[in-house]
């Protein structure tokens, strides 16, 4: 609960209709793509830096929990304010400042929808290629707090690779600015790259210069399908060993085919056990080559039919069939756990053999969904959490998994952050020696603790010996 004197001091900062108080419209703050929920006390809308200084400089004083949060997007449970407290919501912060073809960058504010930035870089021949599944909502503000990736992620690499500079607003109001405009940048220790990916917990991103590239000439999108999951599996590990990199190589597996079918009729083909969608871009020349050269491989590594995309809106078609498919598969049951296994890429046929057996010893309901050229799996539990069974048998299931992918050399998350549900976790990862590294940066930057509590760090639980 805020005091009133706080709420007015907050109102007179962003303007009445800027804050939400009201408990109706706080609900949909206490939500974000995964099951957990929780009611903020208060949501601000702030509109500029300053304003979000302002709206810190409260907080920090009042001792009040703040929530940075975009489009409420993400998978970990990063923008769900556990504690209440104040939610600063970036959706109306959200201005293209200024995109250069001569440096090959754009200046945005926080709350600019991905697709959007996409759209406006493409009219100027320009590319902006981080693409999670969700970029016709996500904001960059939340792709840079969590370094949200997705399928060109292979070729093109993760938002971490495009943020050359942040401003960023600190517990307490202080308002620093990191990196710069220039590609090539070491003055002092890279502080744009400790912000990008803190899922919220340093300090609130006001604006981010981002990296841009030419766009390419031609793209060329393909289907392969294949009777047996593991024969894609190592499909994608024969392409990549074969030094071809595709702009993407995603995996379905035949529950999501089926789910995506049944959500929105795409063509995708039912009898398949398992599709790889892939696509090249470059020089026509360039696309050519890659496409005749996958097709070999393919055909070498028993793809049972191969569709090569007639045109752009063929192609548009097959991406926006598997943008839809968390959605289509998280329609089916009452609620949907999605996981971000991400191991070393010659891992993943163990990866998704691991997942199968596992699946069914602790007798859970999966899909398989994800970006196969990075080594990046979301298996999807579809379950209930008002079955305290069902969701018992998930959670053993998913500390599984995560023990597997660390044993396979991977990480607990490729691109979907630690959040609330992986906390338990990080010290598997990192050690404590690791994770007290991470809590020191975290106490230097926000000592009271008020910046999204009780995200990335918690006790962790025991792992399975
Ligand atoms: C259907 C679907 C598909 C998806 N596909 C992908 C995918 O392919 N790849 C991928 O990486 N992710 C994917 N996601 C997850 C999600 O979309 C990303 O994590 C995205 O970056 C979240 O952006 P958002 O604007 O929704 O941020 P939110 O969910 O609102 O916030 C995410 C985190 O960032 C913090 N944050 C938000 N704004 C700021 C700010 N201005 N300053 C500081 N911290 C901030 C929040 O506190 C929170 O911790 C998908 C989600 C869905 C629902």
């Amino acid at each position: 609960m805020l005091s009133p004197g706080l709420l007015k001091d907050l109102r007179a900062v962003v303007g009445p209709e800027n804050l939400l108080a009201d408990p109706a419209g706080l609900l949909c703050y206490a939500y974000d793509s995964t099951p957990t929920t929780s009611l903020p006390d208060a949501v601000v809308l702030p509109g500029n830096a300053q304003a979000v200084a302002a709206v810190m400089r409260l907080a920090g004083e009042a001792g009040v929990p703040v929530v940075p949060r975009g489009a409420g997007t993400n998978l970990s449970g990063g923008s769900v304010p556990l504690q209440g407290g104040l939610v600063v919501c970036s959706t109306r912060f959200n201005r293209i400042r200024e995109i250069s073809a001569e440096n090959l960058t754009a200046v945005v504010e926080p709350g600019v929808v991905t697709a959007n930035l996409q759209a406006a870089v493409e009219k100027l021949g320009l590319f902006y290629p981080p693409d999670p599944s969700s970029l016709s909502v996500s904001t960059i503000g939340g792709n840079v707090a969590e370094s949200a990736g997705g399928p060109r992620g292979f070729k093109y690499g993760t938002t971490k690779d495009y943020a050359l500079g942040l401003e960023v607003v600190l517990a307490g109001g202080a308002v620093v600015r990191t990196g710069g405009r220039t590609v090539k940048n070491v003055s002092g220790y890279d502080l744009t790259h400790l912000f990008v990916g803190s899922e919220g917990t340093l300090g609130v991103i006001t604006e981010a210069v981002l990296r841009l590239i030419p766009l390419p000439e031609k793209k060329q999108t393909l289907l392969a399908a294949f009777t047996q999951l593991d024969r894609a599996a190592e499909a994608v590990s024969a392409i990549v060993a074969a030094r071809i990199i595709p702009a993407t190589l995603e995996i379905m597996d035949k529950v999501t085919i089926e789910r995506i079918e049944e959500f929105r009729p795409s063509g995708l083909p039912l009898d398949a056990d398992a599709i790889l969608l892939i696509e090249v871009d470059g020089s026509e020349a360039e696309v050519d080559h890659q496409a005749a050269r996958l097709e070999q491989i393919l055909k070498a590594g028993g793809v049972e039919r191969l569709r090569v995309a007639r045109d752009r809106a063929e192609s548009d078609e097959l991406w926006a069939a598997r943008r839809t498919a968390y959605a289509a598969i998280a329609h089916t049951r009452p609620t949907a756990i999605t996981e971000d296994a991400t191991v070393p890429r010659d891992k993943i046929p163990a990866l998704v053999r691991r997942l199968q057996e596992l699946a069914a010893k602790y007798d859970v309901e999966m899909a398989i969904v994800g970006h196969a050229g990075d080594g990046n799996l979301h298996p999807v539990v579809m379950t209930d959490q008002r079955d305290p069974q069902e969701m018992d048998r998930a959670v053993k299931f998913f500390a599984e998994v995560f023990q597997v992918t660390l044993e396979l050399g991977g990480t607990l998350t490729g691109e979907h952050g630690i959040g609330l549900l992986k906390a338990p976790y990080l010290e598997w990862q990192f050690g404590r020696e690791g994770v007290e590294v991470m809590r020191s940066i975290k106490a230097a930057l926000d000592p009271k603790g008020l910046l999204n509590p009780g995200k990335v760090f918690q006790r962790p639980v025991a792992r399975p010996v």
